[in-house]
């Protein structure tokens, strides 16, 4: 996409981790409960209620706003968005409009080896709306308003975003961040995520803005830069035609891999904000904020930086280990057992979540804890068990969830490095492979390689190959084979 630009912003949304609701007592543990039985007057708008903050939902938010370079509003205000659709039983939504909890910040996303900033122009709380399920060929369709009420915190960015790529890595530190914080459980498919984007064009070298898109129903971050890469696609071809982008609301299908058309500009709807007669100012002191930011946890840049320093990992490895707290958490405990990081780093990268993806099972429900990998690199750095029969063990500790010791010792797995065991192997394999003795001793050495490939076999993989390799250089070229 040379002829044009793409400019893309984000707005997404994030549940936050709050055992209640943002403005009543009722439970958020509603999932996969019966609808609507976790309502109350007051989250489904009866006359006459009067809504208390979630303090909680509060300090989650001042926590986010910091946690992303954001500036806390010691003041900010909650205000009325007008709106009538079945899913809000007050018709109006309680959110934050002209002044926000936080205002500014910014994340850092590296690509291609560079640090891309992207600037983040607000974050506000607001309630949740209720779910409506269309029932099939029913012609109708009913509400549930467990949801209705949940604590949100929205966080839009500036246009700073130049690629579906950009989009999608953003997103991945946003969650991230969220995740270090406990501020949500960031489940995409289930909405405690949502990401919506805005994606215009300008003609290259050009400063102007073009009308925009605004992109909905984007439930992971494949459909993230999917859908985004799509809506590039659509606009350019537009505009090659000299046609105009009409600035409107369409929805991504997953399955079709496109967008439609949901709603233009001209029924754009008038929320016609007002101040929230019934909510005082939120009021959050200097002192608290100043608190807050002390209490901050260690997030996933510094976690990084902090690998690379303290234990030598390159910074792809410290990224790909800090991205999920639970994968860094998982990472450390397992040093603590055996401080070889290198080689804990590659176990957890290749097999481990090679297994996990395989099963779709998160780390935290790992079969091998961080202590029996830890011992699995023990048994391979004192020579007790080849990296080869290592990768058997680990598919039974996998299985078993049993130590590595107890596998290796049951299976009789043990690396041969006795020399007196290996000397009778060795001189077996050479009075089998006479040519190739030969090879070696008018020069060709390399044959060497393919000797000890022999005595690794006859051993299943167990004899010591460095002990191997001695004992085939003495006999040949001691000369008697
Ligand atoms: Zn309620």
């Amino acid at each position: 996409m040379t002829r044009y630009q793409p400019v893309i912003g984000l707005e997404t949304h994030v549940q936050l981790s709050t055992r209640s609701k943002l403005f009543c007592g009722c439970s958020t543990d509603y999932s996969g409960q019966e609808p609507n039985s976790f309502v109350c007057a007051v989250c489904l708008g009866l006359p006459g209620v009067l809504p208390v903050l979630n303090a909680e939902a509060l300090k989650i938010s001042v926590r986010t706003v910091l946690a992303v370079n954001g500036t806390v509003s010691e003041d900010s205000r909650f205000d009325r968005k007008q709106y009538f659709y079945p899913d809000l039983p007050k018709a109006y939504q309680i959110s934050q409009f002209e002044h926000p909890i936080g205002l500014g910040g910014h994340i850092d996303v590296e690509l291609d080896g560079a640090v891309r900033r992207i600037e983040i122009t607000r974050l506000h709380m607001e309630e949740d709306a209720g779910k409506l399920v269309h029932v099939e060929d029913g012609g109708h369709s009913l509400v549930d308003y467990n949801r209705c009420s949940v604590p949100l915190l929205e966080i839009v960015t500036e246009p700073d975003i130049r690629s579906p790529e950009e989009a999608r890595l953003y997103l991945q530190k946003l969650k991230s961040i969220l995740e270090y914080l406990g501020a949500s459980d960031c489940n995409m498919e289930e909405g405690s995520l949502r990401c919506d984007a805005n994606v215009s064009l300008m003609p290259a070298g050009s400063s102007l803005y073009g009308s925009k898109a605004e992109i909905k129903n984007m439930n992971s971050f494949k459909a993230v830069s999917r859908a985004i890469q799509y809506e590039i696609e659509r606009q350019a071809e537009l505009l090659d035609r000299g046609e105009k982008v009409v600035q409107e609301t369409r929805l991504w299908d997953d399955s079709s891999g496109r967008t439609s058309s949901m709603r233009s500009k001209e029924d754009a709807h008038d929320y016609r904000y007002f101040p929230e007669p019934d909510l005082p100012p939120v009021r959050v002191e200097a002192r608290e904020i100043e608190q807050a930011w002390q209490d901050l946890p260690e997030l996933p840049d510094a976690r990084r930086q902090r690998l690379i320093n303290d234990h030598g990992l390159s910074g792809y490895d410290a990224g790909v280990l800090t991205a999920q707290k639970a994968i860094a958490d998982y990472f450390e405990a397992a040093l603590q057992v055996q401080p070889n990081s290198k080689s804990l780093s590659n176990w957890i990268q290749s097999e481990l979540l090679g297994y996990l993806n395989r099963d779709g099972l998160d780390i935290e429900d790992s079969p091998v804890s961080p202590g029996s990998l830890g011992e699995l690199i023990q048994l391979i750095d004192s020579g007790k068990i080849s990296g080869k029969i290592a990768k058997e063990v680990f598919a039974g500790m996998y299985q078993t969830r049993r130590p590595p010791a107890e596998i290796v010792r049951e299976k009789g797995l043990e690396q041969i490095s006795d020399e007196s065991a290996l000397e009778a192997v060795v001189a077996s394999v050479l009075e089998a492979h006479p040519e190739q003795i030969e090879s070696y001793r008018g020069g060709k050495t390399k044959v060497i390689g393919f000797l000890v490939g022999q005595v690794m076999k006859e051993t299943r993989g167990q004899a010591n190959p460095g002990l191997v390799n001695q004992l085939l250089k003495k006999k040949l070229g001691s000369g008697g084979a």
